[in-house]
């Protein structure tokens, strides 16, 4: 790839990072929040509402789960009493993975790009 359409491609994706920063999306669009009145769903310095839901989530089973091994380690089982089609489900409510720049800059280098290597 040469110099111009590398830069072209970052400064479109710093575009969407700024666009989506928490601080201006509850400015901004506080109703697209499903926090709205509550707060930021992660109390993260420069949170970001790219990934409002984990690409990364598991949705090929009823339970859920991570797909990339839980990174933070803080992913955990909710056990569910009484539900019929399973006992627990995947809780992501912990981990911040998703919210933070360089990981959502990571995704969309891949997006743009299709080089998996970690290029940003
Ligand atoms: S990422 Fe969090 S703070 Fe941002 S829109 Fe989604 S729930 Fe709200
Ligand atoms: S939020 Fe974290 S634990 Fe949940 S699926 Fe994404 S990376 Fe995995």
């Amino acid at each position: 790839m040469d110099e111009l359409t590398k830069k072209c491609i970052e400064k479109r994706i710093d575009i969407i990072l700024k666009e989506f920063d928490f601080e201006k999306r509850r400015k901004e669009y506080p109703e697209e929040c499903p926090c709205n009145g509550i707060g930021p769903c992660h109390n993260i310095e420069d949170l970001n509402c790219f990934f409002c839901y984990c690409p990364a989530y598991d949705l090929s089973k009823p339970e859920g789960g991570c797909k990339i091994g839980n990174p933070q380690g803080k992913g955990k089982w909710f056990e569910r009493l009484g539900h019929e089609v399973s006992d627990r489900i995947w809780d992501c409510g912990e981990c911040t993975y998703p919210h933070q720049k360089k990981i959502i800059r990571k995704y969309l280098w891949r997006l743009f790009t299709g080089q998996f290597e970690d290029k940003i």
